[in-house]
């Protein structure tokens, strides 16, 4: 019987505080390397913006059948991976898996698709019920892009080369990209047939979860995790034998697109991604720098989402980068967090110093952009305020005792060269610095 907290309670002293414990799977993003996620975030978020994209902020719970809808209900993420729980109300409610769903929703409950395109952005944390491991959390962050109304190829090809200009932008290399086209609907369906038959005559070594797919899904086998099952996936029919003319004319566009921007793939027929809404194009970057967990970036088309949704038809095409997993990569490649250090550590000694202290620190934040100013908290001797000041790495010590004071003149003293400290004028801060 597992321990729960009252037991606990019960045998501890009433003043010695229990610790309390994180949940499995949920980081906390500590500033060591928050300054890392902050920088890659912007160069990523700046990329995206400059290719005419917007932001748009959602709610981080959707009604649960908005899920089940558009995921499907037999994928691993309904079937077993959702935080879904009965509010107050006793409505089913489950905290956001992924992001297309409930960007597909918004546009439609904000008429935003009605003879409208839209071009989208949002980032955030989405949850999955998933066996943690490195690169592979309950609580994980996406940066999520979708552009709604557009049947491509061309936006399928500028999402592909977009993403390539972040990895330019970031340093990064040791990513590949794969590619795959699915069809529509209907030629999916003709897939299905052979696939079914294929996963039937080999039914007896199939895994549980497999059998079971075998009637309501069989696509989603060709996505299993299980090694046991990866020979038998890889001698299934594949998609791309069996693609409409329609999807294969917009197959072979794309790939002349990429090839005329010098973006190079590799067209991987197993690509089918772990999400029933997806139609012709899929993609996914992967490296081979974090061991299983590869998969920094997937999307795909998904023409079908939003008339399935309640929406008019709409195509739509969008990915999805996993930030945890693109930090990782971005630390194999040897990418380094910006640097956090002030420039200015402000010493105040003395009767009446803090004022002035305060006041020269503001004027410089106004005065000098982007300084970063570190004023001395809490007091203390010359001595220790000088030891802080090294402490925080900062370029300066910008020296205020009473006389300084009086004399309208601080001591600006180099932290870390042997350059002699000067006195300079409160007036004359802001250019010398
Ligand atoms: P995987 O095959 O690794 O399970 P996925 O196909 O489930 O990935 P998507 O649903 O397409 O992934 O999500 C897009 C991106 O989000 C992935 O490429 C990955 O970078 C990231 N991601 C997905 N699940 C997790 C997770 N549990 N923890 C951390 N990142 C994740
Ligand atoms: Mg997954």
């Amino acid at each position: 019987q597992s321990r729960g907290l009252g037991d606990v309670y019960k045998r501890q002293p009433l003043m010695s505080a229990v610790k309390p414990r994180a949940i499995r799977g949920m980081n906390d993003i500590l500033p060591e390397v928050s300054g890392t996620w902050r920088h890659l975030e912007t160069v990523v978020r700046d990329i995206v913006q400059s290719y005419g994209y917007e932001e748009i902020r959602l709610p981080l719970l959707e009604h649960t059948e908005l899920f089940k809808r558009s995921i499907g209900e037999v994928t691993d993420i309904v079937e077993k991976e959702m935080y879904t729980f009965a509010d107050r109300n006793g409505e089913s409610l489950t905290l956001r898996p992924e992001a297309t769903a409930s960007v597909v929703r918004a546009g439609i409950t904000n008429g935003m698709l009605h003879n409208q395109r839209q071009k989208l952005w949002t980032s955030g944390p989405m949850f999955r019920y998933e066996k943690p491991q490195k690169g592979r959390y309950r609580q994980f962050y996406q940066f999520d892009v979708e552009a709604l109304g557009f049947d491509g190829p061309d936006v399928d090809a500028e999402l592909i080369i977009m993403c390539a200009r972040m990895w330019r932008a970031l340093g990064l290399s040791r990513l590949e990209l794969e590619i795959n086209s699915l069809g529509t609907a209907e030629s999916r369906a003709r897939y299905r047939e052979k696939l079914v038959e294929y996963f039937s005559s080999v039914k007896s070594r199939l895994d549980e979860d497999s059998i079971r797919r075998l009637e309501q899904n069989p696509l989603r086998i060709l996505d299993s995790k299980n090694p046991d099952m990866q020979e038998i996936v890889a001698a299934a029919p594949v998609m791309i034998d069996f693609l409409d003319e329609e999807s294969a004319e917009h197959f072979q566009a794309l790939k002349a697109l990429l090839d005329a921007a010098g973006v190079a793939y590799t067209v991987n027929p197993r690509l089918v991604r772990g999400l029933d809404y997806y139609s012709r194009t899929v993609f996914e970057w992967v490296t081979d720098a974090l061991g299983s967990q590869g998969a920094v970036c997937s999307g795909g088309r998904y023409d079908g989402l939003v008339e399935k949704l309640g929406g008019r038809p709409t195509p739509a095409i969008g990915w999805a980068m996993g930030i945890e997993r693109l930090v990782a990569l971005y630390e194999a490649c040897g990418g380094e967090p910006p640097p956090t250090d002030a420039d200015l550590y402000v010493v105040a000694v003395g009767d009446r110093t803090l004022e002035a202290a305060i006041a020269i620190a503001e004027k410089l934040r106004d005065d000098v952009a982007g300084i970063r100013v570190e004023l001395n908290l809490g007091g203390g001797s010359f001595k220790s305020q000088l030891k802080r000041a090294d402490k925080s790495n900062a370029e300066y010590a910008l020296i205020l005792g009473e006389k300084e004071i009086a004399d309208g003149r601080a001591g600006l003293k180099p932290l870390r060269s042997a350059e002699d400290q000067t006195s300079v004028a409160f007036e004359e801060l802001p250019a010398r610095l």
